[in-house]
């Protein structure tokens, strides 16, 4: 077994002092880490705490997450965004009900099989629930190695990756593995920050080549960002009595079974009119009565700008579409949506 790393031994000093008292620390249950993961994997710890304690309240087990009907799920995890982790989820608690009977996969290598679960993820549960010797790199982990290390490879390329990982590795406790990964983890959060980090009460100064090269605020390096996707979404509410038609989004897109209303996207600003005139709208209804058009503000996802337009719409007989279903305007927030059309609804 290799030895301890004098930084892990100091990591773990540290944190013994410092950590957040959080509801998925001390505990061992492989499901409810897991659960905590990845809610945490895109959400900053404040958001998903209260996430993850409707979700342990809802579903205390993972069978009970695997029997629950997707909607609900969905419904659930509104709000918190990327909502393939919520799909992901869902199908993995289904693989694990099927092909594990219902036990959480207890290796790194059937974990990392599972839905939604990279390398992160698989080294996180195998080390905090099984205490399994996999060191974990994420985005706190990341910026505490390059200043440690004082390296220069960005974070986000094929390299760095591997890079990163084999510095974590060697400085992995082998004794105490899930305690070392939460140290490291810990003080990044909360130490080693990307702005203004406490380097002057820092255990790990001694070590650390960006504070002896002052080169701490330019690491980590990261390759230029993607571009960016406008996306101008136009939707119809029609109004039919006291009921309004929704549909489902399918396909691979954003919002994945998700509702909405229904839609008419352009990659450009386009005039209402022009839009109001459009052959398949003319299609579905033909006397509309326009009562309001909503533009809503820019509502940004990871990769794309996207920009609402919302049309609301009196109509005269009811739609018969397959996809569009109708429903009490006052039952809206029974069902999923995404939170851009979430605000529209309310400020309704
Ligand atoms: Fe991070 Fe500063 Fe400590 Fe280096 S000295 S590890 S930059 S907090």
């Amino acid at each position: 077994m290799p030895q301890t790393h004098p930084i892990s031994d100091k990591l773990i000093a540290w944190y013994k002092k410092h950590k957040r008292d959080l509801p998925w620390r001390n505990i061992s249950d492989p499901y409810k880490i897991w659960l905590s993961e990845i809610i945490l994997q895109q959400t900053q710890v404040v958001q998903g705490l209260n996430y993850y304690i409707k979700f342990t309240e809802t579903f205390p087990t993972i069978i009970d997450l695997a029997n629950a009907p997707e909607d609900k799920v969905m419904r659930l995890w509104q709000g918190l965004g990327y909502y393939s982790r919520a799909r992901n989820l869902h199908a993995a608690a289904k693989a694990v009900k099927i092909n594990h009977n219902g036990q959480f996969p207890n290796t790194y290598e059937s974990i990392k099989e599972l839905k939604g679960v990279g390398d992160y993820t698989a080294a996180a549960v195998a080390s905090f629930a099984f205490n399994l010797p996999h060191a974990v790199v994420d985005g706190n982990v990341y910026r505490v190695l390059s200043r440690l290390f004082n390296t220069s490879t960005p974070i986000n390329s094929t390299q760095g990756k591997k890079e990163f990982q084999l510095l974590a590795d060697e400085l992995l406790n082998h004794k105490q593995p899930a305690l070392h990964n939460s140290a490291i983890m810990e003080f990044g959060a909360l130490w080693c920050k990307p702005q203004n980090p406490k380097c002057e009460e820092c255990p790990l100064q001694e070590y650390c080549l960006a504070y002896e090269k002052n080169t701490i605020n330019l690491l980590p390096v990261k390759d230029k960002k993607i571009k960016i996707k406008t996306r101008y979404l136009h939707y119809f509410i029609f109004n039919y009595k006291d009921n309004v038609y929704v549909q489902k989004r399918t396909g691979k897109d954003i919002w994945q079974n998700l509702y909405e209303f229904y839609l008419i996207e352009t990659k450009e600003v386009t005039d209402p009119e022009l839009i109001l005139k459009n052959k398949n709208l003319k299609k579905l209804v033909k006397d509309i009565n326009v009562i309001s058009i909503t533009t809503e503000k820019k509502h940004i996802l990871s990769h794309q700008h996207l920009y609402a337009i919302f049309y609301e719409l009196k109509i005269k007989k009811p739609i018969n579409f397959e996809n569009l279903r109708q429903i009490k305007r006052d039952k809206l927030s029974s069902i999923g949506f995404p939170q851009l059309i979430i605000k529209y609804i309310k400020n309704k």
